[in-house]
């Protein structure tokens, strides 16, 4: 039973603001986190003058991401100071990786809530109102899952599904496993019961998520894999597409590539970063492959899909990286021509392997890289979505173009956008269009 103060405060408590950095995991992180909070009683609000509470779900892969939420803390103490009742907290990443020093460095923060620790938010909030103190919920052996039922989704059409969560890669550079911690994947039945629950209320485009999505399986009895995975989802009735982050060049094989291009629900698209062109900082990334070995991945891969897209992540600047590493990089992206490219500066994080190298590549070199690469990807993406022009393509409608609230926006198997006139009442909708211009983000055409 609710005695009559905890009423009271609930009562007072229920606008949340919540803002979220990082990849798409911790997108849906924050969605699930938002359909507990809803189911809670809380309403969502925009601005941070206007909510009770305020959560930062934070993502710890760079010290920039770190210091842009340490930037928005800091600003939260004259907010704080006026109104001691707001509660304020973080959550994710960076809370697991700095957990009780965080509280040291911004006093007013209430609340850390690790990258496990989600399902319990309403109870932690509450327990702050009730009792005032900090409240750090880092425990890494804690519930792992929440229940997508009560996700907020603002996109009806298409959803992120997380098939395991942790990594046991260890790459030199990366924090993941640390904050993350070891892989743990969900059974097929789980993930099939959820993609059945989404597809019933209306989506038709499901994204598999893991930060190491081929080892899914891994850790369930039966020599389970992606493959099989996907094979029983393919089956999910009225479900249009499907498709699969992140993949690691190590674990990909040709058994996986091969089912892919059998499945007609799996889309023509590979997120495979290749983090360097060079073997010898691939080495030393402990990535487990060669330049030569990715490059034969993505031949059989367009071998067996000829109108796959492949998008890809570099790391400029690792410790050691020479200019002639770079250029095999650059003559890596060059052939390849990959569909888009997520382009990062290294950052040295403690704790990793790579934290123990001197970060002897100045932060001149890595911005002159970072443009270099970011030019050359620009000019590909363009130069390969113009080959587009005059073809047909199928368009998966996601709701109003950003650019032009008049005109649609879609998405094709290839995950490119194309922006077109049309009803809306095509949302949600496949539709062929004829695509008649191009730029480097998107295509433009005519059903
Ligand atoms: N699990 C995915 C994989 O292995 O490809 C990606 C995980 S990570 C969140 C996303 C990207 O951040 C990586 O692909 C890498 O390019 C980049 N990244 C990770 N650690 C980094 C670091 N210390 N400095 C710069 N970029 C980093
Ligand atoms: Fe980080 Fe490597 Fe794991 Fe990706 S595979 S999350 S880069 S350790």
């Amino acid at each position: 039973m609710i005695n009559l103060a905890d009423y009271k405060n609930e009562r007072q408590y229920k606008t949340v603001f919540f803002e979220t950095f990082g990849c798409q995991m911790n997108k849906l992180d924050a969605e699930l986190s938002l359909g507990l909070l809803q189911e809670d009683g809380y309403s969502i609000v925009d601005k941070v003058e206007e909510a009770d509470v305020i959560l930062y779900n934070t993502c710890s892969v760079r010290q920039h991401a770190e210091d842009k939420v340490y930037s928005h803390l800091g600003a939260l103490r004259t907010l704080k100071k006026k109104h001691p009742d707001v509660i304020v907290g973080v959550l994710g990443c960076m809370a697991q990786k700095d957990a009780q020093s965080i509280f040291k460095r911004m006093p007013h923060v209430d609340l850390v809530c690790g990258t496990r620790m989600f399902s319990r938010l309403p109870e932690l909030l509450l327990k702050i109102r009730n009792h005032g103190n900090h409240v750090l919920a880092v425990d890494e052996d804690e519930i792992v899952d929440v229940k997508r039922i009560a996700a907020y989704r603002p996109n009806v059409y298409q959803a992120f599904v997380t098939v395991m969560r942790g990594c046991d890669n260890y790459c030199s550079y990366c924090i993941v496993p640390y904050v993350r911690g070891r892989e743990v994947s969900r059974t097929i039945a789980d993930v099939k019961q959820e993609v059945m629950e989404l597809v019933s209320n209306g989506c038709r485009e499901i994204t598999l998520l893991g930060q190491n999505i081929n080892s899914y399986g891994k850790s369930l009895p039966g020599n389970i894999t992606l493959g099989d995975l996907l094979i029983e989802l393919n089956g999910v009735e009225k479900l249009e597409r499907l498709r699969f982050v992140t993949s690691h060049p190590k674990d990909m094989s040709r058994d996986l590539i091969r089912t892919m291009s059998q499945l007609d629900k799996v889309c023509e698209y590979l997120h495979m970063p290749a983090q360097s062109g060079s073997d010898r900082i691939l080495k030393k990334m402990h990535r487990g492959y060669t330049a030569g070995y990715y490059r034969e991945l993505i031949q059989y891969a367009r071998d067996l899909m000829p109108t796959i897209k492949v998008a890809s992540d570099f790391i400029v600047g690792f410790p050691g990286e020479t200019e002639e590493d770079f250029q095999e990089t650059v003559c890596l992206m060059e052939d390849l021509r990959f569909q888009n490219c997520f382009i990062f500066k290294y950052s040295t994080r403690t704790g990793t392997k790579a934290a123990e190298l001197t970060d002897d590549v100045p932060d001149e070199i890595k911005k002159k890289r970072n443009a270099t690469l970011l030019d050359l990807q620009k000019k590909i993406s363009l130069e390969e979505n113009k080959k587009l022009i005059g073809r047909k393509l199928q368009a998966l409608v996601e709701g109003a173009s950003k650019s032009d609230p008049n005109k649609l926006s879609g998405r094709t198997r290839q995950n490119n956008i194309i922006v077109f006139k049309g009803q809306p009442a095509l949302v949600g909708t496949l539709v062929d269009i004829t695509i008649n211009e191009a730029t480097d983000l998107t295509l433009f055409g005519t059903m």
